[in-house]
């Protein structure tokens, strides 16, 4: 899971991109970077970490140019490698540029086995690099609908040619000297919106959030399978594949993913996220005290369940906000010690009472488990433990970080065991059916549910 922006026709391009990556934070912790263009050179800054450890006000002055492109990470395909830390950048024949992925390929190995074998050279073991060479090797001419603009003459075949090769998961910036790229994949796994500002300069983001950020307007999402441009000639879109009927949108980014503040798929997050709480109030009435949210990520999912079902909201767990989110941590051992960081219960709320804990989704247990022995130490009667979500049982190949099948509870044990193992009274996940009736309250349609069904829409 990652998060990327871009911005064009702004003098403070990597201001805003700082900004904007800020905003995105929550979609990947381990590095970040920003690539921009004055017109004819691209600069880069790299590093490990949050956005505001990698950038001082210096770097950001030192990034200058009109158009910028950023990235925050967080690993899955490729590792922790600080060498994976994108945007990534190339020159070839045809130019310069950098490249900011969001998504997963799955069929980069396959790719990339073939470019080595014909004498590639990998600097990284992303998964984002086989398009830097896909595209650097092209040849084939564009499909002959397209009609190209001048200014699209020489890179866009490339693009399109990369395009047909790959499978996956793309939400991707690509900045060139003089233009910025916005592409999703066919499927429209991952979000990807594009905004404007009253000034006329154009962004691109993964979330709408990092438009408000910036103080841009949302225009529309980037569509699945579309390739848009912009430079000083203005917008132009391309379709160069052929793509599904049905769109396949991340519904996890609606479980637990994107922030509530933003509208993605053309749907406000807060809303179906609450929506998915009162479809779980339906479906599993409990006779209890309150409702505790586990903060942040089951917030919303409570304030649902409360109101559909009339017991009071209480934060009976509070958070920790100086450390860091507990699945992110790639080690084991990081990842048990940071969930006793982040939340400590509220005795005055919990003790000799009945709750229902509301959290968005059970992947591995060790969260859930540590939840409920603090509660049940801080003297709680009775803790059912709900989940706005279905059992996580397959790994996700699009971008989310979902550890492998052996490691996924539900993929191993029944749901009576996973009561156990946690040690809640009782344990309940939303059905399937809830969570997607829940999604198209809103006219959502068309989502990829892989990690909960193990159907996966392209491999
Ligand atoms: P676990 O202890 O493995 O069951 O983790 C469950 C917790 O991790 C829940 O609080 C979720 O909100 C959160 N979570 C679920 N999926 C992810 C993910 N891909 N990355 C980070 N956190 C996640």
């Amino acid at each position: 899971m990652c998060g990327v922006f871009g911005v064009f026709n702004n003098t403070s391009a990597s201001h805003m991109t700082f900004l904007g990556l800020h905003a995105l934070q929550h979609r990947g912790q381990e590095s970040a970077g920003i690539a921009v263009s004055d017109g004819y050179d691209i600069n880069l800054k790299l590093g490990e970490g949050l956005v505001t450890k990698v950038f001082k006000e210096k770097d950001l002055n030192e990034l200058k140019g009109d158009i910028a492109i950023g990235h925050v990470r967080y690993s899955t395909a490729g590792g922790s490698d600080p060498k994976n830390i994108q945007p990534l950048f190339a020159h070839f024949y045809g130019g310069s540029f950098a490249i900011a992925h969001n998504g997963n390929l799955t069929n980069a190995t396959e790719i990339r086995e073939q470019l080595e074998k014909e004498g590639a050279i990998f600097r990284s073991t992303a998964d984002t690099e086989v398009f830097i060479h896909l595209i650097a090797k092209e040849k084939e001419p564009p499909p002959s609908h397209i009609m190209l603009h001048k200014n699209d003459r020489d890179f866009l075949p490339l693009i399109f040619g990369a395009m047909k090769k790959v499978r996956g998961a793309y939400s991707l910036v690509i900045l060139r000297e003089k233009q910025l790229i916005a592409i999703r994949d066919p499927f429209g796994f991952r979000p990807l919106v594009l905004g404007k500002n009253r000034s006329g300069s154009f962004f691109i983001a993964s979330e709408t959030c990092a438009l408000d950020i910036v103080d841009a307007e949302y225009l529309r999402d980037i569509k699945p399978g579309e390739v848009l441009v912009i430079d000083d000639a203005g917008l132009r879109s391309y379709f160069p594949l052929s793509y599904p009927e049905e769109p396949k949108k991340c519904i996890f980014e609606f479980v637990y993913f994107a922030r509530p503040d933003s509208l993605i798929f053309q749907d406000w997050v807060y809303e179906i996220r609450k929506e998915m709480g009162r479809t779980l109030a339906r479906e599993y009435k409990v006779d209890a005290d309150c409702v505790v949210p586990v903060l942040d990520s089951g917030l919303l999912a409570a304030k649902g369940y409360s109101e559909e079902s009339g017991i009071p909201l209480e934060i009976g767990l509070i958070r920790n906000h100086y450390v860091g989110r507990s699945f992110i941590q790639p080690k084991q051992e990081i990842r048990d010690l940071s969930v006793r960081l982040k939340l400590n219960p509220v005795r005055q709320v919990v003790e000799g009472k009945r709750i229902v804990v509301i959290d968005d989704s059970l992947v591995r247990g060790t969260t859930s488990k540590k939840i409920v022995n603090m509660l049940r130490k801080a003297g709680a009667k009775e803790i059912h433990f709900l989940l706005s979500s279905p059992p996580v049982i397959s790994p996700c190949y699009y971008g989310i970080d979902t550890p492998t099948k052996e490691e996924l509870i539900a993929a191993n044990k029944t749901i009576e065991e996973i009561r156990e193992y946690i040690g809640a009274d009782s344990l309940y996940y939303l059905s399937l059916e809830g969570m997607i009736e829940a999604a198209n309250k809103h006219r959502q349609k068309g989502f990829c549910t892989a990690c909960f069904t193990g159907d996966y829409p392209v491999l």
